[in-house]
């Protein structure tokens, strides 16, 4: 059934299926689903692929997150928009194809594209998660520019989303305060709105990288769920009109 309710879209990046696993019973508790964007699908073990299916039986949206992650405008730039496709999109498809998987989401490595990668990704893919400019995460004016129309949906295919990480090149960051979500999901509830985030680990102990922590995520979560806001996934949302 496609979402049409006020709801955040939690996306996580990169290659965590092991910790993405790991939490999917709280998502479950809290009736939350997600999308996690893949890289490096060739380097998955079996065990972790068998995890990945488990992910997507569990009613989460999978997607693409490029092959090897390149940055996606230099290195069109530097080796034509076909190379690109060749190099960083087909691979993806190909496994995804092979494994049974309908992928329709696209997530660009380092959200970075431009026109070129658009016009030649837009044909295939319905919907694409970028970033945005929040730099701020702890104002909430700071988050008005990605708050979207939910009667918008059928042609809203860029979904630019906020970071959620707790820890950004692993360094702990200011995450958004709760006092800040409650005030984005009472204007979600009030404008008939959506609004998308992105993070990648999930750990509870992990601190390299990008780390959402799994505690302040559950927090989210239970606020989400007090406030009557649905957490969905990508593939949960009314189909794209092209
Ligand atoms: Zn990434």
């Amino acid at each position: 059934m496609s979402q049409t309710k006020p709801c955040i879209l939690l996306t996580f990046d990169d290659q965590h299926v092991d910790n993405w696993h790991a939490v999917l019973p709280m998502l479950e508790k809290y009736d939350a689903k997600v999308t996690f964007y893949q890289n490096n699908l060739d380097k998955l073990t079996d065990e972790q692929i068998d995890k990945a299916q488990q992910i997507k039986a569990a009613g989460h949206t999978i997607g693409c997150h490029g092959w090897r992650h390149v940055w996606p405008v230099q290195y069109t730039e530097d080796n034509g928009i076909e190379k690109f496709w060749l190099d960083e999109v087909q691979p993806c498809l190909d496994w995804y194809d092979a494994h049974g998987w309908q992928i329709t989401n696209y997530a660009y490595a380092f959200n970075n594209y431009d026109q070129h990668t658009n016009a030649r990704l837009f044909n295939r893919f319905d919907r694409f998660r970028c970033g945005n400019a929040v730099t701020d995460r702890t104002q909430f004016e700071t988050f008005e520019s990605i708050f979207l129309d939910l009667d918008q949906l059928p042609t809203q295919r860029m979904m630019p989303g906020a970071h959620l990480d707790t820890i950004s090149r692993s360094e702990p960051k200011p995450v958004i305060p709760m006092d800040v979500w409650k005030r984005i999901f009472t204007q979600l509830t009030d404008r008939a709105q959506h609004m998308t985030f992105y993070g990648h680990n999930i750990s509870a102990t992990d601190n390299q990288g990008h780390v959402t922590e799994v505690s302040y995520l559950e927090e989210v979560l239970k606020l989400a769920q007090e406030m009557k806001i649905a957490c969905v996934g990508m593939d949960d949302l009314p189909a794209v009109v092209r």
